[in-house]
């Protein structure tokens, strides 16, 4: 079954906020109701990178997750809805595509170098390649992992229980 729009696809939850924008700028930055995205001549990639900074709104925004210690649950899970939202939108051969290529390719030909370090590891105390690789590539592919293991529906359910866990964990501490 294919769900359109991050709201019914991944991770499923209701767009919390009433509006969003989406300007030509210079950052590719996202914002709570705003992506401040630069100008790219393929209009399939400006698309794609829009859709990775929408995916924001819900981690770390909605979340209210650390962004700079768990990168990995930032990056990590807009990756891997960027990738689940691509398919919908983009089609399933140009998301594999983009995800090969913007998200996996720059680490995994280096599987042994000093850059390959345990996602767990915080953000912050990480800079250059191996900060890039904890947060983007390698934890969207172990979120897509457990996705094709568990089944739509049950990855759905486990990340709803997450979010809905974290959530009360945050607003009763
Ligand atoms: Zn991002």
């Amino acid at each position: 079954m294919h769900w359109i729009g991050l709201s019914n696809n991944r991770p499923g939850v209701p767009y919390p906020f009433p509006v969003s924008n989406i300007v030509q700028g210079f950052a590719d930055m996202e914002y709570p109701m705003m992506a401040n995205d630069s100008h790219m001549p393929d209009p399939t990639i400006q698309r794609f990178v829009a859709e990775h900074e929408i995916a924001h709104t819900w981690f770390p925004f909605y979340m209210g997750i650390n962004e700079h210690r768990y990168g990995f649950m930032d990056e990590g899970w807009t990756t891997a809805f960027e990738n689940l939202i691509g398919q919908v939108d983009l089609g399933e051969e140009q998301a594999a595509e983009f995800f090969k290529q913007f998200r996996v390719a720059n680490w995994v030909r280096n599987p042994g170098d000093e850059t390959q370090m345990p996602i767990i590891i915080p953000a912050n105390v990480l800079s250059g390649q191996g900060l890039g690789i904890n947060e983007y590539g390698k934890p969207a592919l172990a979120y897509l992992g457990l996705k094709d293991m568990l089944g739509d529906d049950l990855f759905r359910k486990c990340l709803h229980g997450f979010m809905t866990a974290e959530l009360q964990n945050i607003r009763s501490p």
